[in-house]
């Protein structure tokens, strides 16, 4: 009784004030009975409508608090096929779409996701590149979800390479973007495990040199930088899954280092695909940007003035 008074003076008071509540929730997506989070939405504004409805952010769709739900989300009206233009409303494509990603081209097939942005090559089975942005607002602790599935995201006639794929190919399941770089929630980190974001990756190569570099990101991360990382393979070593999957002759990573958003420096690496580089440091294989450019056609960074450009891509990191 007593609780139906205080809930009945709090709606007078809210009448009062001028802003009735809506108990209306019957046109909100399901997840507002449970859970939402980015993932569960298609388009930026369905998370909008969620947003306003609860300016509470329960949910956490403004990790910015700047008002706007779900940045990384594809806008609704799909007016926009100018890869500059999907750049600029993608966080993870900030700095550029290193190959001019799209929709048309199965083997440059642009994929964004609110955890990461990536390039597909439908003929190799393996990503191109993949994109994302680091600060501490993707970092948390929960566990790795483990959940290694195939992306139902591709275009019905490209392979949706499987987890099995790797199986005995002598190759780990290699994360580009990794899923110690997505633990703010279970769906971030889940949202790594897919196929798409998989290299198939020497042993040596993921679990020491490239596992190493990935920490000493998020070490630069706990000091207050924020990141722009990508990350891919080049050449190819031989194929697996019956030529499905390219196993890449090297992996590459390029990270644009931000301090209190000025552009800070680089970091470029050029490390082999194989277990010669057992026991190495990821320090041994630095290069510059403009190498990775060089090598594998790509161009990071194209948002940044060519000046700068030029002048942040040359110098291998110290
Ligand atoms: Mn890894
Ligand atoms: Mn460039």
């Amino acid at each position: 009784m007593k609780i139906k008074v205080v809930r009945l003076v709090f709606i007078l008071l809210l009448l009062l004030a001028g802003c009735s509540p809506d108990l209306s929730t019957s046109n909100l997506p399901n997840c507002t009975n449970s859970d939402c989070d980015c993932s569960d939405f298609a388009t930026q504004e369905e998370a909008q409508r969620v947003l306003d409805a609860f300016p509470d952010d329960r949910y956490k769709l403004d990790r910015d608090g700047n008002g706007i739900a779900c940045e990384s989300l594809a806008r609704g009206k799909k007016t926009t096929t100018n890869p500059k233009a999907i750049a600029s409303s993608n966080i993870h494509l900030k700095y550029g779409n290193p190959s001019n990603a799209n929709l048309k081209d199965t083997n440059n097939y642009l994929l964004e996701k609110p955890q990461y942005a990536l390039s597909y090559n439908c003929k190799t089975g393996i990503p191109n590149w993949v994109s994302w942005q680091l600060d501490s607002g993707w970092l948390g602790s929960v566990e790795r979800s483990d959940d290694f599935r195939p992306d139902s995201d591709l275009p019905d006639n490209c392979y949706a390479v499987r987890p099995n794929d790797y199986r005995g190919s002598g190759y780990d399941r290699g994360h580009l973007a990794p899923s110690g770089d997505r633990t703010i929630s279970q769906s971030d980190n889940s949202a790594t495990f897919l196929m798409t974001n998989m290299i198939p990756q020497s042993p040596a190569n993921n679990r020491e040199v490239w596992r190493e570099l990935e920490e000493y990101s998020r070490e630069l991360v706990s000091q207050g930088k924020e990141l722009y990382i990508v990350a891919g393979g080049e050449g190819k070593e031989k194929a697996i899954a019956d030529g499905k999957v390219t196993v890449p002759k090297y992996t590459w990573k390029v990270i644009l280092v931000l301090d209190n958003g000025n552009i800070e420096n680089t970091i470029a690496v050029r490390i082999p695909n194989n277990d010669a580089v057992a026991r190495t440091d990821w320090r041994d294989y630095i290069v510059s940007v403009d190498e990775i450019e060089q090598k594998t056609g790509l161009d990071f960074f194209s948002a940044v003035p060519k000046s700068i450009q030029n002048k942040i891509e040359a110098k291998a990191y110290k």
